[in-house]
């Protein structure tokens, strides 16, 4: 393990420097503009989550959309600022931990225009024309409106965009971005049904172009001679429009841009098609929409795909796709996916699941989460480097029990840091609960989760592995570790909830099923309705496997939509596309309140209105519980402990609290981590208050 192997030739040209404009970047790896959750409030977990990039070998990375003016504000979402010298003085921590690492720093400066509601500076949202941009999302919508800018309001922009990126520069920013995609101002210029404009900004392809242009040129009168200039914007729409002159309006825009930015960002619309998850979306989805932007400017073009793999990365290149290879997510996943390529080590690449939890995390307003990278988000904060946890002072015997992702991850950390581990899974192999879920339509990828960890675990002489064993404590004993960690998972139940969303009790009934029974293979014979308030995609993505068994199968659930919580994730549209495309009935805010083998009765969640829905099977997708027993009983006898010799005994995943995979993960790897140090202090940033605004009090004020 890391030992450096002979280059693969083959991977070179990703390995090659490009210039953008007066600077250049040292490879092709570009960590393209993407939120973090960070803000400008925790300027220290920024820099460190985007240093870690930099030393894991992207050559260029950016923040994630950042303010040019207190007009474009998106609050409670997590959004960076250019507004002041202290943002100039945060920013700066991010531009110099990255410069350490020989990679160039880039901002994505940013206005909003319809797309903000402006819910803190309570300022009238800017638009082309007064048309509002219309969430589907609970959490972007609002009860403001946007006003139409006159061309003072455009000047006003123009000059924004120009001190926004002096601002960077001086912040340290070797790449300042002008944005005109998803949903955003420049964006809405372009479009002719934002765009009703009869002055030079609107009306012909040209002048709705114009203020997208000017965007371009006031930022390289301002930093050109020190910055590149990259516009980051969005095709999807455009292409799909037949150009006068040349096939799309897509194409006509970018021919008319051609010479005019740095380089080019390019990408869909909108977030569920811009970052799709893999239940629904391959590897490289955006290539049909972006393909062509090379064959109209020489200037560079950076464009993403949640790339995780060399060959399809060269393979870009090579047809000339793209000059460089942007990722995201896939960066997020393995900051040192170039540095792996590049070292010979692909085996040991941390690819992106595509389950977009970070995604859902900018959607929390909190630090980005990942499913696979349980360090994200916590290099400073906690001092978790993703690759290299530390060794123990002293090398232990550690027993872990149960070898889904919270066993498997922290049996990977213990025998990084030189413990002895033992791994043991009562099943037949490894991967607990993804055993099941990696086989359900879409999810296949999801198991690059047990695929990662066991493919290093098999490398490690310190670690044994042994599967179809069931651990009581008489094993336990016999083995007599110094620690053990439970990681026994957890199991679905029958229990219900009433309207008020208080527990009533259990449905039992011979032809109640969990998601547990469908896993062990007991599957429901005739009509079938399955009852969802997991919310995530469990209940879905189930319904959708009997389906294609043949079963017929209803959805019910007391959410407004079916897997609710996935709007967090970009899947929810999706997800009622796939429902519809197997004729799946579902019904809404409805709770299943008895059930007796020929119909279940539905309870309205507002009326209470009762119906009865004929079906002879229900599967209840709602509760999980712990599978703590064994914990339990361990705990529950010192005096067993101490002749065993075991130190202690612990519970980690779902075994403590029964979450998403990207919990079971963050939870094993704390306790790799943790054995055996003190417990460390919880640190907490805090923004950089340069100019520290005075306040006085109301009493303050009435004195004076
Ligand atoms: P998590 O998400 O917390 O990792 P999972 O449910 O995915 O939890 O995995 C739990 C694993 O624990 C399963 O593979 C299961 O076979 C295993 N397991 C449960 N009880 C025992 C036990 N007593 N001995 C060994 N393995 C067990
Ligand atoms: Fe990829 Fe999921 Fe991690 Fe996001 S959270 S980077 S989609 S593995």
């Amino acid at each position: 393990m890391n030992v450096m192997a002979k280059p693969q030739s083959r991977y070179d040209v990703l390995f090659e420097p490009v210039r953008i404009g007066p600077v250049t970047a040292p490879n092709r790896f570009f960590q393209v503009p993407h939120a973090s959750g960070m803000t400008n409030a925790l300027p220290r977990v920024r820099a460190g989550f985007r240093e870690m990039k930099a030393e894991g070998g992207w050559g260029v990375i950016c923040t994630g959309a950042c303010s040019i003016d207190v007009s474009s504000d998106d609050t409670p979402l997590p959004m960076a600022t250019m507004w002041d010298d202290n943002d100039i003085r945060a920013h700066a921590m991010m531009t110099d931990a990255v410069h350490k690492h020989g990679a160039l720093a880039g901002v994505e400066l940013w206005h909003g225009g319809a797309s903000v509601m402006n819910r803190s500076s309570r300022i009238a949202p800017l638009s082309p024309s007064g048309i509002p941009w219309m969430a589907t999302h609970v959490g972007f919508m609002g009860n403001l409106r946007p006003r139409s800018m006159d061309k003072q309001d455009i000047r006003d922009v123009l000059r924004w965009q120009a001190e926004g990126a002096r601002k960077a520069r001086s912040a340290g920013f070797d790449v300042v971005y002008v944005y005109a995609g998803m949903g955003y101002l420049g964006y809405e210029f372009l479009l002719p049904e934002y765009n009703h404009r009869s002055d030079e900004y609107g009306g012909s392809l040209e002048n709705r172009v114009r203020f997208v242009r000017e965007m371009i040129e006031v930022t390289k009168e301002a930093v050109g001679q020190d910055c590149g200039v990259a516009l980051r914007i969005s095709l999807e729409e455009l292409r799909g429009r037949p150009g006068q002159n040349l096939a799309s309006e897509a194409h006509e825009v970018i021919a008319l841009l051609a010479d005019v930015p740095d380089l080019f960002d390019v990408k869909m619309d909108s977030s569920p098609t811009d970052c799709s998850a893999s239940r629904f979306t391959g590897e490289g989805s955006h290539e049909p929409v972006i393909d062509f932007v090379k064959t109209l400017t020489d200037k560079p073009v950076v464009g993403v795909g949640r790339f995780t793999s060399p060959d399809t990365m060269v393979s870009q290149i090579r047809r000339g796709v793209l000059d460089f290879i942007g990722g995201a997510r896939p960066s997020i996943a393995d900051p040192f996916l170039p540095n792996k390529i590049r070292e010979g080590r692909i085996e040991e690449i941390r690819e992106c699941i595509g389950c977009n939890i970070c995604i859902s995390s900018w959607h929390d307003g909190v630090p980005v989460r990942c499913t696979q990278n349980p360090t994200a988000g916590e290099e400073w904060r906690r001092g978790w480097h993703p690759e290299n946890p530390g060794r123990a002072e002293k090398g232990e015997r550690v027993l872990v029990i149960g070898g889904g992702p919270a066993g498997l991850e922290a049996a990977l950390t213990l025998g990084r840091r030189g413990h002895e581990v033992t791994l043991a899974d009562a099943g037949s192999i490894f991967g607990g609960r993804l055993t099941f879920e990696r086989t359900l339509p879409g999810l296949s990828a999801w198991n690059r989760v047990v695929d990662y960890r066991l493919g290093r675990l098999n490398e490690m002489p310190n670690v044994s592995l042994y599967l179809e064993s069931r651990l009581g404590a008489s094993d336990i004993a016999d083995l007599a570790p110094d620690h053990v960690v439970v990681a026994t998972g957890s199991r679905w139940s029958n229990f219900t909830y009433s309207s008020m969303e208080i527990p009533v009790g259990r449905i039992t009934h011979p032809n109640v099923f969990t998601p547990d029974d469908i896993a062990a293979g007991r599957l429901p014979v005739g009509p079938t309705l399955v009852f969802d308030f997991d919310n995530y995609y469990m209940g879905g993505v189930l319904t959708e496997h009997l389906a294609a068994l043949g079963i017929p199968v209803s959805y019910a659930t007391p959410a407004g939509q079916a897997s609710a919580w996935t709007i967090m994730t970009n899947e929810l549209p999706l997800v009622h596309r796939a429902l519809a495309k197997r004729n799946v009935p579902v019904t809404t805010l409805v709770t299943v309140s008895a059930f007796d083998g020929k119909a279940a009765t539905l309870t309205q969640i507002f009326t209470g209105e009762q119906t009865a829905f004929a079906c002879e099977n229900l599967v209840i997708v709602g509760l999980r519980l712990p599978n703590d027993e064994l914990y339990q009983s361990l705990i529950a006898d010192p005096a067993f402990l101490a002749a065993a010799g075991i130190k202690t005994v612990e519970r980690i995943g779902d075994a403590l609290a029964p979450g998403a995979i990207v919990h079971a993960v963050h939870s094993g790897h704390r306790y790799g981590r943790e054995l055996g140090l003190q417990p460390q202090p919880f640190r907490r940033d805090a923004p950089v208050v340069d100019f520290e605004p005075a306040f006085t009090s109301r009493a303050g004020l009435a004195e004076g």
